[in-house]
């Protein structure tokens, strides 16, 4: 019997190779770029569902009891005060931050109960060995879905705004809060738990096996974007993947065009966001706005140093740095370069990796706009900078989605 060795194609540099042995526990790597390839838990495949399925269902109850009970109890020259994760969201949505209260909701309700429901309505039923309908597609979604939820970030955002609240008034924290930070542990769990081979292979039986079979040499093969498969393509470059039915493309269409379209408008947003204040408190009559700059200032001087380097590299370095490579990556692709391919594949994994925690700055106005509202003595409220700032660390994630890292190898192998 012929003994198939299976294939893939590199996702972040598109370089074909074969994985000739697959360590028990461990990852195999890209021999050109050291993207991770291919990753297998501890877990034994049998128990592994079934292992899944009980965190699933434990983060769906802790997500239950985050959203029933107040983040915090705020208690304020004698006026109590709290309120919920759905309470900010409504707050941003009554004050006309229609926007903001969308993004804080996808990010921090919508996308891990989107995440949670699908993976229990497909694990559930493979636990008793059938195979739900759609669940491939419900699958592509939650991977889809998974890379909005940012509960990390919101946790690391509720902690900062308990040390700013603690300085004006006394602060309790509720059983919201230990709940949101066991949610996220569980959350990091599950993602580390799923072997996401296994489980195509079980939920699309008729596509398993596929990377071992035998491909006419000559044929451009590649890897599907959402699920990994690979698979063949067309004479235009293109396929729709025969497992979770994406648009399977030689290389992401137009990437170098939409990518420098979101950095652009990135970097128009960039100048209010960092210009126009984020928060603004009116006090014994006075209103004064606080920029992002001068909200860390205000930190820093008056002795918060470690909070005001978090929201230092948060909101200001991150959204710099990430613009930075992106259009180092933009330009060098344009022209070409040869300069170390392998180290700008490395930095495009960064801005994929950091782009997120900016929305901590998002989370930090919000919480504190919804919690101090008494009327007459203080009020705080999201300033339109918060806005801007909010479409900057959206678009800059849609650039770091739109740009395909496999260009950057593309221009070495032509010159070649
Ligand atoms: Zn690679
Ligand atoms: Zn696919």
């Amino acid at each position: 019997m012929t003994q198939y060795i299976p294939v893939t194609t590199c996702h972040d540099c598109g370089l074909l190779q074969q994985i000739s042995h697959m360590p028990e526990d461990g990852a195999v790597k890209c021999c050109r770029c050291a993207a991770t390839l291919r990753k297998r838990e501890r877990v034994k495949p049998e128990k592994s569902i079934e292992h899944t399925l009980a965190l699933v269902i434990t983060a769906l109850v802790l997500l239950a009891i985050s959203n029933a009970f107040p983040i915090v109890q705020v208690d304020a020259e004698g006026h109590e005060m709290a309120s919920t994760l759905f309470g900010c969201v409504k707050y941003l949505f009554t004050h006309d931050m229609v926007f903001l209260a969308g993004l804080v909701f996808l990010t921090t309700i919508g996308a891990p109960l989107i995440q949670l429901t699908g993976l229990l309505y497909i694990l559930l039923p493979l636990n008793f060995k059938r195979i739900p309908p759609f669940a491939p597609q419900i699958y592509r979604l939650v991977r889809i879905i998974t890379s909005w939820s940012m509960l990390e970030v919101l946790m690391l955002g509720i902690l900062v705004s308990v040390v700013k609240l603690s300085a004006m008034a006394t602060v309790a924290p509720s059983i919201a809060l230990w709940s949101f930070a066991l949610l996220m542990i569980v959350i990091a769990a599950i993602l580390n738990d799923v072997d996401k081979e296994m489980l195509w292979g079980l939920i699309s039986p008729d596509t398993k096996g596929r990377d071992t079979q035998q491909y006419k040499s000559g044929v451009q093969l590649t890897n599907c974007h959402n699920c990994h498969l690979i698979q063949a393509l067309s004479a235009e470059h293109t396929s729709s993947c025969p497992r979770c039915m994406a648009d399977v493309h030689w290389r992401k269409p137009d990437s170098l065009n939409r990518c420098t379209a979101l950095v652009i408008a990135a970097t128009v947003l960039y100048i209010p966001a960092n210009l126009l204040p984020v928060m603004v408190v009116s006090s014994m009559g006075k209103t004064e706005g606080d920029t992002i700059i001068s909200g860390v200032m205000y930190l820093a001087t008056n002795g918060d140093l470690p909070l005001a380097i978090i929201l230092f590299i948060a909101s200001i370095c991150v959204p710099t740095i990430k613009l930075v490579i992106l259009y180092l990556l933009l330009i060098t692709v344009h022209f070409k370069s040869q300069w170390r391919p392998k180290e700008r594949t490395q930095l495009y994994r960064l801005t994929e990796f950091i782009g997120r925690w900016s929305m901590v700055d998002i989370y930090v106005d919000t919480l504190m706009a919804a919690m101090i509202q008494i009327q007459g003595l203080i009020v705080i409220e999201v300033g339109v900078g918060a806005v801007a700032f909010g479409a900057v660390v959206v678009l800059t994630i849609l650039a770091a989605k739109a740009f395909d890292p496999r260009l950057i190898w593309d221009g070495m192998e032509k010159e070649k």
